[in-house]
C-alpha cells in the first residue's frame, strides 16, 4: 500500500487538497489499491503558530513516505522547499506542459520541460554592495550529466524523440560545461544531440515548436516553463514533479495565489495532474491515465473554474472529476 505524504501548505492550498482528495478516494477505490494518505503541515501558518515552517515530523513524513503530494508553499517556501530537496536529492523537476481542452489553450500543445533542480543561480550565492550586485551562478558535471540523462531517458520511455538541450553556451561558461555534458550524454543515450540558444527556444516555443523535451539548467527552465504555461491555458494547469533517485515530490508549478485564496476558485486542476504523475511514477500507470482522461472530459463539458473559463468552485471540479472517473473507470 503506497504511503503518501499530503501537504497542503498556504494560500489556495488546503482548498485545493480539498477537491484533490475525493479524486485520490475514487482512484483508490477504482483500482482496489488502497493508499495510506498522511497529512503533514508546512509553510507561513506553520511557522506563524510553531516558529518553524518545516517541522521535524512533516520531514520524517515525506521521508518515510513513497511519494509526497504538496499544493503551495508562500514566503517560507525556501525554508521549506530547499531543505526538502536537498534532503531528498530531487534533482530533476520535470514539467510537463500539455493541453487540455480549454479556452486559449493551444490544442495540440505537449512540452516536457526537463529543469536541473540542484544549482545554477538558485545557489543562492553572492554579494550585494551598495551599487554593485553579484549573484554566483554554479553548473557541475555531476548535475549536469545527471539531469541530462533522466530527460533523455524520460524521452524513450514516452517514445518523444524531438529533444532539445537548451542553454546560452555562446556567453555564459556554466553553458558550455553543459553543452559538453549533454553532448556525450545524447550520444551514449542514442539520441541525435540537438541544441538551441534559450533565447531562440523562446521564440520557437511561441512559434512553431520543433521540439517535444526541452533539457536545460534551473533559471532557464523556470522562465521558459511560465512561457509554455500560457499555451496550455495557465497556471491553473500545470504540474509538476520534484524527482530523486528513490523519492519524489509532486506539486503545481503555480504558488499560493494569495489573491484568489480562501474564495474556493482556485483551479485544482494542476494538482490533481501532478496526483497522477505521482500515480505513474509509483508504478500505477493506469491510474494515471484514468486521471487524465477524466481532466480532459471534464474540460470538454466545461467543469472548470474562472481562470479557465468555467464558473465552477474549486471543490465541485474535484467532485465532477471523481464522478467521471466512476463513469470510465
Ligand atoms: P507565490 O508567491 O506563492 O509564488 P504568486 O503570487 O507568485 O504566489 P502564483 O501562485 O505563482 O502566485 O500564481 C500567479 C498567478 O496565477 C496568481 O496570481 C493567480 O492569479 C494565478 N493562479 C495561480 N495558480 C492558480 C490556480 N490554481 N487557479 C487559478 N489561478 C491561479
Ligand atoms: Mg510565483
Amino acid at each position: 500500500m503506497p504511503r503518501i505524504a499530503v501537504i497542503p501548505g498556504d494560500g489556495v492550498g488546503p482548498e485545493i487538497i480539498d477537491a484533490v482528495i475525493p479524486v485520490l478516494e475514487t482512484l483508490s477505490d477504482l483500482m482496489n489499491l488502497p493508499l495510506d494518505l498522511r497529512f503533514f503541515e508546512a509553510g507561513d501558518e506553520t511557522k506563524r503558530k510553531r516558529g518553524v515552517a518545516l517541522p521535524e515530523e512533516t520531514l520524517n513524513g515525506v521521508m518515510n513516505s513513497d511519494a509526497t503530494l504538496m499544493v503551495a508553499i508562500g514566503e517560507s517556501a525556501r525554508e521549506v522547499i530547499l531543505p526538502l530537496r536537498q534532503k531528498l536529492d530531487l534533482y530533476v523537476n520535470l514539467r510537463p506542459a500539455k493541453s487540455y481542452p480549454v479556452p486559449r489553450a493551444i490544442p495540440g500543445f505537449d512540452l516536457t520541460i526537463v529543469r536541473e533542480n540542484t544549482e545554477d543561480l538558485y545557489v543562492m550565492s553572492g554579494w550585494r554592495g551598495l551599487d554593485t550586485a553579484v549573484d554566483l551562478r554554479i553548473i557541475t558535471r555531476r548535475a549536469s550529466e545527471r539531469i541530462c540523462r533522466f530527460g533523455y531517458r524520460y524521452a524513450r520511455e514516452r517514445g518523444k524523440s524531438r529533444v532539445y538541450v537548451v542553454h546560452k553556451a555562446n556567453v555564459l561558461g556554466g553553458c558550455m560545461l553543459f553543452r559538453e555534458v549533454c553532448s556525450r550524454v545524447a550520444e551514449e543515450e542514442g539520441f541525435d544531440y540537438r541544441e538551441m540558444y534559450v533565447d531562440s527556444a523562446a521564440m520557437r516555443i511561441a512559434m512553431d515548436r520543433p521540439f517535444d523535451v526541452i533539457i536545460t539548467t534551473n533559471m532557464f527552465g523556470d522562465i521558459l516553463s511560465d512561457l509554455a504555461a500560457a499555451f496550455i491555458g495557465g497556471l491553473g494547469m500545470y504540474p509538476s514533479a520534484n524527482i530523486g533517485e528513490s523519492r519524489a515530490i509532486f506539486e503545481p508549478v503555480h504558488g499560493t495565489a494569495p489573491e484568489i485564496a480562501g474564495k474556493n476558485i482556485a483551479n485544482p486542476m494542476a494538482t490533481i495532474l501532478s496526483a497522477a504523475m505521482m500515480m505513474g511514477w509509483l508504478g500505477h500507470e493506469g491510474g494515471s491515465k484514468l486521471i487524465e482522461e477524466a481532466v480532459r472530459r471534464a474540460c470538454e463539458l466545461g467543469y472548470t473554474t474562472p481562470d479557465v473559463g468555467g464558473s465552477m468552485r474549486t471543490k465541485e471540479v474535484g467532485l465532477k472529476i471523481s464522478e467521471i472517473m466512476r463513469e470510465i473507470g
